[in-house]
């Protein structure tokens, strides 16, 4: 752990936006570290307290009861008893009794009380020494992990009634948890594992909370109600500051939104650079009423759709008709703009319970996700292309198909899915767009290297430069341990967007790019150099991108742009790039600190 004047620091990654300062009270998300703390609960909440208990007993049973049936099949009754065995642990009237005495004698949270009423037992056997007696504890300690699973899984329901503004703390946060947390209650968040590319860095992003992740272990030296500040333009976790840090930041909360007030002027100006080229910015929206939040911040257009956050938000599968109400609030909030529909991409690091590869894969970066994923769960396919077709007559509606590899995938996506789809609709007599635009997300190395070929079949591309650069650079987009070579103003990259917006002039096909860099202000230079006109990126960063745009000249960013395509690593670019922004726009580059 790393001190400054004595107060605990710990660094990670920055995911900054124009709110990226807090300082607040902390609310500590317990993780599958299943490391609990004492909790105490209010005298009121006792009783559902002991039904959340309930609850966790009664899953947890349906799980061990559902391996021995398995296991009963497939290895015969000597194995079934093991759990036959724990069923009886799990159901002993002496601990289900101490557990809810404990709950309502000392007003404890469920998980204390389990781990305090195992620990207890653990010990009486311990003192007896064999090895059926280890066997034993074995048992304990897994069905008390078992029930702890389920009441954690089940604590997202107490961040939802939080009752006064917290910073959320985490080991790590699943997409959906940081889908279905509360703007009104949620003023920043810190994650000891994730890196810079990840979807909760992403989401945390898209609903405007200042976020750090990664900052490697410190849950063990914060409890619930500490006070930290997060200052998520650096990177930096704060527990309990001093009188003079306090201030100091905030200084810069309150330097920041008048700074932001200002931005608001840009909303109804384009973004024409310095030499009168027009760029087209967008924004990248995960839920339908971020359509309004991108108006508010003058994008014009939705670049990207990630839709397969509607389905993280609620328990079932979206219907037709709830998908088709989505995607015709927000084309009808974006007046005949641009909105491209991203179809699902689960898999990867945005799975859920309900989706993602039918078995659990090695490695699912490189498995069934994305465009894989949805031609093999036609249905699934078939609710969702059908709602965005009925949704095209409300607007500019057009389909992007995410983490498209090969030819033969975009043509069995546009000509047999689509195209059935539509066939369908028009059988029945509902309208749609049969000029809807079909594009596709480059951010699969092979799709650059063969582009040419897909120019043919797409009507547009849009480049996620945060998975190309995980695929180009293999290094997950998630992964601390590797997220030094995760840059996506690595060379690498770089030349592979060049390459990509090159062939798309040559075959004239319109091609924008939606990756996280596209918001980066330090980093807009370089992508206007390589030759895009069209970003698309987090509504909340708008307004600075549009800003820097119209005090550069293309022809200063293409000569960066020739620079650093000479470059061998991401350091130097970096370096020479911060170098020529602070020449060129100086006024923005100045750090908040
Ligand atoms: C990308 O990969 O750059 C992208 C925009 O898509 P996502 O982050 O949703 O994978
Ligand atoms: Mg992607």
């Amino acid at each position: 752990m790393k001190t400054v004047s004595g107060i605990p620091v710990f660094n990670g990654d920055a995911i900054g936006n124009t709110h990226g300062i807090a300082i607040g009270k902390v609310f500590v998300q317990e993780s599958e570290r299943l490391n609990v703390g004492e909790r105490t609960i209010l005298p009121e909440q006792i009783d559902e307290e002991i039904e959340r208990y309930k609850l966790a007993v009664n899953a947890s049973y349906d799980e061990i009861a559902s391996n021995r049936d398995n296991v009963l099949g497939s290895l015969g009754q000597n194995f079934a008893d093991i759990f036959e065995a724990q069923i009886l642990i799990l159901q002993d009237p002496r601990m289900l009794r101490e557990i809810k005495n404990l709950i309502s004698s000392r007003s404890l949270a469920a998980e204390s009380a389990v781990v305090i009423a195992h620990n207890a037992q653990i010990e009486i056997f311990r003192k007896l020494d064999n090895s059926y007696i280890a066997e034993k504890i074995n048992d304990i300690r897994d069905i008390e992990k078992r029930i702890l699973r389920h009441l954690l899984g089940t604590r997202s329901e107490s961040l939802r009634k939080l009752t006064e503004p917290v910073i959320l703390l985490a080991s790590n946060l699943t997409p959906s948890e940081t889908a279905n947390l509360d703007r009104n209650f949620i003023k920043a968040i810190v994650t000891e594992s994730g890196g810079f590319g990840g979807h909760t860095a992403i989401l945390a992003s898209a609903l405007e909370i200042p976020c750090v992740v990664g900052c490697g272990s410190f849950l063990g030296n914060v409890q619930n109600g500490d006070t930290v500040v997060v200052d998520a333009i650096s990177g930096l976790l704060i527990l309990n500051p001093d009188d003079i840090t306090v201030q100091k930041y905030q200084k810069i909360i309150d330097a920041g939104s008048s700074r932001i007030e200002n931005l608001d002027e840009l909303r109804d100006v384009d973004a024409v650079t310095a030499d009168g080229a027009k760029i087209t910015i967008m924004a990248n929206i995960e839920f339908p009423h971020e359509a309004d939040n991108a108006i508010q911040r003058g994008a014009e257009g939705i670049g990207l759709f990630r839709t397969e956050f509607l389905y993280f938000t609620q328990e079932s599968d979206p219907t037709e008709d709830e998908h088709f109400a989505s995607y015709k609030k927000v084309a009808e909030t974006m007046k005949g703009k641009p909105v491209i529909i991203r179809t699902f991409d689960f898999g990867d690091d945005k799975e859920s319970d309900r989706h993602g590869a039918f078995a659990p894969e090695r490695n699912p970066a490189l498995g069934l996700r994305g465009i894989r994923l949805a031609l093999k769960r036609w249905q699934l396919f078939r609710t969702q292309i059908r709602a965005i077709l009925r949704a095209s007559v409300y607007g500019n509606v057009q389909i992007m198909f995410p983490l498209v590899s090969t030819v033969k995938e975009f043509r069995q996506a546009r000509y047999s899915a689509v195209k059935e789809f539509m066939d369908e609709l028009e059988h029945d007599g509902i309208p749609y767009n049969d000029k809807i635009k079909i594009g596709m997300m480059v951010e699969v190395p092979a799709a650059v290297v063969m582009l040419d070929h897909f120019a043919e079949i797409s009507d547009f591309f849009s480049i996620g430069t945060n998975d190309l650069t995980q695929y180009v650079m293999a290094s997950d987009r998630g992964n601390r341990n590797v997220s030094h070579l995760f840059s996506s103003s690595d060379p690498a990259v770089l030349r592979m967007i060049h390459s990509a917006v090159r062939v798309a002039g040559q075959t004239s096909t319109p091609i924008s790019l939606c990756g996280q860099i596209g918001g980066d202000p330090m980093r807009i230079a370089i992508l206007l150099g390589l030759g895009l006109r069209s970003i698309s990126c987090t509504p909340s960063s708008i307004p600075r991108i549009k800003q820097i745009c119209r005090r550069i000249a293309i022809a200063d960013c293409e000569k960066i742009a020739e620079k650093i395509l000479l470059f061998s690593n991401a350091a130097d670019v970096k370096d020479y790039t911060i170098r020529e922004m602070i020449n060129l726009v100086p006024e923005f580059m100045n750090k908040v600190s």
